[in-house]
């Protein structure tokens, strides 16, 4: 296996502005920097430290060199999952066995949608092909300072999306648990609200609705989201226990007896 590339250095400069170190033009705007970083995060490898102990003669504690694991980038991971086997635009020399396991059917969706979205700049871009998804992805973030300010802000809510899907699928992080419980802003009721529980915050998918920990009763208090969803469980609760009931009545006159 052919070690992973070292990320590139990455070189911050007073006034905020981002340069890289292979002569990229430097990107001024927040949006910029957020794109560059949202991109290293789904095609640079990730290095894992485990910090070793050892002990000498004396039984002293001696710090023993970092036991160092070197991850590929998410998308890689992410494709990996998709395609056991091997990908057909993987370049990197690795082993591709001739049987090729089935992959993980999400991971796959994920990793295609993915695909699909990266063609689709790219086509919008006017750009060229390159041999992997990953290059694609750092092709597109090459030219991004080009692009107006509307096409950036959408690449980056983009790549945000499947920085999400990589993080979730590969376990880097928790999924949002999805609520039941219609949203309770006027003219929305969407079941789409997430919660993330790490930050104390939730949210709206349909709205954009945003909940947080605050000190008074305002609207926008996690407190208040969670009574609402507290009103709603126990309402439908109370609502299925009368379904549920009234289908027993139903069996119980069809054949004749009670079904608990
Ligand atoms: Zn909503």
């Amino acid at each position: 296996m052919k070690p992973w590339p070292a990320p590139r250095a990455r070189i911050f400069t007073a006034d905020h502005t981002v340069t890289c170190d292979n002569g990229d033009p430097i990107m001024a705007a927040d949006v910029l920097a957020d794109l560059r970083d949202t991109a290293d995060a789904l095609t640079d490898p990730t290095q894992i430290r485990h910090p070793r102990h050892g002990w000498d003669h004396n039984r002293h504690k001696i710090t023993l060199p970092d036991h160092v694991v070197v991850l590929p980038g998410l998308l890689t991971q992410l494709g990996d999952m998709a395609y056991p086997g091997g990908r057909v635009d993987d370049t990197s020399g690795r082993a591709v066995p001739k049987s090729r396991p089935p992959g993980n059917p999400k991971a796959l969706t994920a990793y295609l949608d993915i695909h699909i979205a990266v063609t689709r700049w790219t086509v919008q871009f006017g750009l060229g092909w390159r041999d992997t998804v990953e290059s694609q992805v750092r092709q597109l973030l090459g030219a991004a300072p080009a692009q107006d300010h509307d096409d950036q802000l959408e690449l980056l809510a983009d790549m945000r999306r499947w920085l999400r899907q990589c993080e979730e699928l590969t376990g880097l992080r928790e999924r949002d648990p999805e609520l039941t419980a219609p949203c309770p802003i006027e003219g929305c009721g969407q079941r789409t609200l997430r919660i993330n529980l790490t930050g104390k915050t939730a949210r709206c998918v349909s709205c954009g609705a945003r909940w947080a920990e605050q000190e008074t009763e305002h609207v926008g208090n996690l407190g208040v989201l969670a009574r609402h969803i507290a009103a709603h469980r126990q309402a439908t609760g109370e609502a299925a226990a009368v379904a549920w009931a009234a289908d027993r009545e139903r069996k119980a006159a069809r054949y004749g007896r009670k079904i608990a």
